[in-house]
């Protein structure tokens, strides 16, 4: 292995200072996307961009199983400069180790490593290694606005135009090393609160929207009156008040609607429906104490665009999801991690992933692992352990051939 680490150093940092000098921000991801393109074709692998601008290579296979390695293109903004200094967010610094540069943690230093562990599947077919299923790496678009925009288009239209199935996902979001099995929900929520306008000089000739959001404000930080569900890998739901629109607003008039948004962590057996009927049921409640009270809720939606000109309004949720512990390729990557001496322990994200759509829509077996730091993401001076990211290689290699190519040798290096 040591062979392999020193002849895989250099390349993997330029790889990744590559990658990290590309602003590929949701909605931005197309420069990126073609560089990828280009670097597959060179691989020699069977590649192509579907119509929401993912990238996807392909090694084909038998029956299966089908894994897939997972991770997106897009990354969030650097935020204030000042707070990089003296490094600059988009010129990766290798420094005592580290590799410094936004999105490297979240998630193109994984992205990286699950590159060169395809590579070599890629380089083991063309020595005569038979995959007994197919070996999908897919790199998608949109995910950091936290809709899944790129994977859902890519398991509803791609993965069926091209004839690809998948069993197992492995994402690349940032684990420590663990594996990640789940996270929980999320989805937000509008209620708006509605009035009737008056001149401010006389609020009492009106209905104030303000005034009546009141009771659904506390309503919001008394959790409804529910006690807060939990789960005992994912922990405990969480609610809270994001912002507030009020209209018209500034002029001298008691304003007639007030929009409250309401960010929703929620856990299963819980569903975004059940979040909304909770709300409903308050606004039921709060209608029979007070009669001028009017409101609705409902999920917040956004309206996106895709490099590729692909728009659809995208409800701003992801469903709560877990991949059981027990599940055998679960059960074969710790063996997979343990057999080289990684120490992996069984983790669950706080912030959503891909994954709602692998697991929680789709419900294939997803499992979470990289050995970059989720505390680095979204983070100034966000940085990846370059040796660490060199043992990830390894470690997304030897877990895709224990799950794909059981009783097959052949991977040079590993
Ligand atoms: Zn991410």
């Amino acid at each position: 292995m040591d062979a392999f680490f020193a002849a895989m150093k250099d390349e993997y940092i330029d790889l990744a200072t590559k990658v990290t000098a590309f602003r590929s921000f949701p909605g931005e991801e197309q420069p990126l996307a073609d560089f990828f393109l280009k670097e597959f074709d060179i691989m020699g692998a069977e590649t192509f961009r579907d119509g929401a601008g993912n990238v996807v290579a392909v090694l084909r296979g038998g029956e299966g199983p089908h894994i897939m390695l997972n991770g997106h293109l897009d990354v969030v903004p650097e935020g204030e400069q000042k707070n990089w200094e003296p490094y600059s967010p988009f010129e990766a610094t290798f420094e005592e180790g580290e590799l410094i540069g936004r999105g490297l943690a979240d998630l193109k230093g994984g992205l990286c490593a699950q590159f060169f562990a395809f590579r070599q599947f890629v380089r083991a077919a063309k020595n005569g290694l038979e995959l007994p299923g197919d070996l999908v790496f897919s790199l998608v678009t949109m995910e950091e606005n936290a809709e899944s925009m790129g994977m859902e288009y890519l398991f509803d239209v791609t993965m069926k135009e091209h004839d690809l199935k998948c069993d197992l996902v492995y994402l690349c979001e940032p684990t420590n090393g663990n594996l990640a099995l789940g996270h929980r929900g999320k989805v937000e929520l509008v209620v708006d609160v509605f009035g009737k306008t008056a001149h401010s000089s006389r609020p009492k000739d009106g209905i104030s929207a303000i005034e009546k959001a009141i009771p659904v404000l506390n309503a919001v930080y008394d959790g409804f009156g529910d006690p807060a569900d939990s789960h005992p890998q994912l922990g405990e739901s969480a609610m809270t008040v994001t912002d507030m629109h009020i209209r018209p607003g500034g002029l001298s008039m008691i304003p007639d609607l007030c929009k409250i948004f309401i960010d929703r962590r929620y856990t299963p057996p819980k569903t975004t429906a059940d979040c909304i009927e909770q709300i409903e049921a308050f606004i039921q409640r709060q209608r029979a104490r007070d009669k001028d009270f009017v409101a609705k809720v409902y999920p917040r939606t956004t309206q996106r665009t895709c490099y590729t000109g692909y728009a659809k309004d995208m409800e701003r949720k992801h469903p709560a999801w877990i991949t059981e512990r027990d599940n055998p390729f679960v059960i074969s990557s710790f063996e997979a991690l343990r057999s080289v001496g990684q120490q992996p322990k069984e983790s669950y994200w706080n912030a959503g992933t891909d994954g709602s759509v692998t697991k929680g829509v789709h419900k294939i077996p997803t499992i979470g692992y990289s050995t970059a730091q989720e505390r680095w993401a979204h983070q100034p001076k966000e940085r990846v352990n370059v040796q660490s990211m060199l043992e990830c290689i390894c470690c997304d290699a030897l877990q895709g051939l224990r799950n794909i190519a059981k009783g097959h040798s052949g991977l040079s290096g590993v």
